[in-house]
């Protein structure tokens, strides 16, 4: 009678640790991708075991000779399922964490926090498709820091490195959710705004200059460190492309944007111009 009792809790509570790695292995099949194959075929193989333990179980009840040494081997097997489950749903969840901070480091610049150049690439091209099919203008400014060399042979690469993050975060403030910013250069930004049109990306560009102009952008021995930038903006009109989402397009209109700078550059920089007619501030 003590015998059938204690086979019944071992093969109660191997049925519970059965059951638990059962659903783990469930957990894993939901988040496993392009492993779901392997994971559906651990899940039945679970799904089977258990089975066959409520079998075991529902004999047990009555038997007055049952297999203690079975029922204990069944338990540590079981709960080791558990345990090997458990880890390998660990081991899962830091790779997909790893996997994460890749793609982002891929995407993002470390040291200012906005696109790199190839992602900034990508959105803009995304931009332009975009714009084709809503028949909205796409502005684009590229920003150049003034004299920045100046600023790294005055206080050193790492105050400039300050700098570059600080213009990053005060541009960022001044721009949109839907607005795309990215470093396209060491010191050469680009602000992609969707449905913009000519004026409003000029005003844009003015804020930015302005606000740029205005703020402190480092600090060093209460020395308070200002800078300006230079802005180009052009302008891409869906209705004047024939080609809908030709790759070439856009470097086409961020060679616009960098021309537009360099005017703004010639101009005597800390101003903004527009492309083509060379309309500036
Ligand atoms: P201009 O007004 O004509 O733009 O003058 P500039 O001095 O800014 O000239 P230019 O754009 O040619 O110089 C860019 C400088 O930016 C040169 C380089 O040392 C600096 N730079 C590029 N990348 C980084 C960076 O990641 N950190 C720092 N601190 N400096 C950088
Ligand atoms: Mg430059
Ligand atoms: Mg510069």
């Amino acid at each position: 009678m003590m015998s059938e009792f204690i086979v019944i809790s071992l093969y109660a509570v191997s049925l519970i640790f059965q059951i638990s790695a059962f659903y783990l292995s469930y957990q894993l099949f939901r988040r496993a991708g392009a492993y779901r194959l392997p994971c559906l075929f651990l899940m039945l193989g679970f799904l089977t075991i258990a089975l066959r333990q409520m079998n075991l179980l529902i004999n047990a009840i009555g038997d007055s000779d049952p297999n203690q040494l079975d029922a204990l081997i069944t338990l540590i097997t079981s709960s080791l399922f558990v345990l090997g489950i458990h880890y390998l749903i660990r081991a899962f969840s830091s790779i997909e964490i790893q996997s994460d901070i890749f793609e982002h480091d891929a995407k993002v610049d470390t040291m200012t926090g906005v696109f790199r150049r190839q992602e900034t690439f990508n959105r803009l091209q995304q931009e332009i498709s975009r714009s084709f099919r809503n028949r909205q203008p796409l502005a684009l400014i590229m920003i150049d820091i003034d004299h920045f060399k100046f600023v790294n042979d005055r206080y050193g690469h790492l105050v400039g490195n300050v700098v570059l993050k600080n213009l990053a975060i005060s541009c960022q403030q001044e721009l949109r959710n839907i607005d795309i910013l990215g470093r396209v250069g060491g010191e050469e930004f680009l602000v992609v705004l969707p449905n913009t049109h000519e004026d409003a990306a000029l005003a844009i560009a003015e804020r930015l200059r302005i606000q740029i102009q205005n703020c402190v952008v480092a600090q060093i021995d209460n020395e308070p460190i200002r800078i300006t930038i230079s802005c180009g903006v052009a302008i891409f009109k869906p209705e004047s492309e024939l080609d809908l989402v030709h790759p070439a397009l856009a470097d086409k209109y961020f060679q616009q944007a960098d021309l537009a700078m360099y005017q703004a550059k010639q101009g005597g920089r800390n101003q903004s111009v527009v492309w083509a007619d060379s309309k500036s501030v």
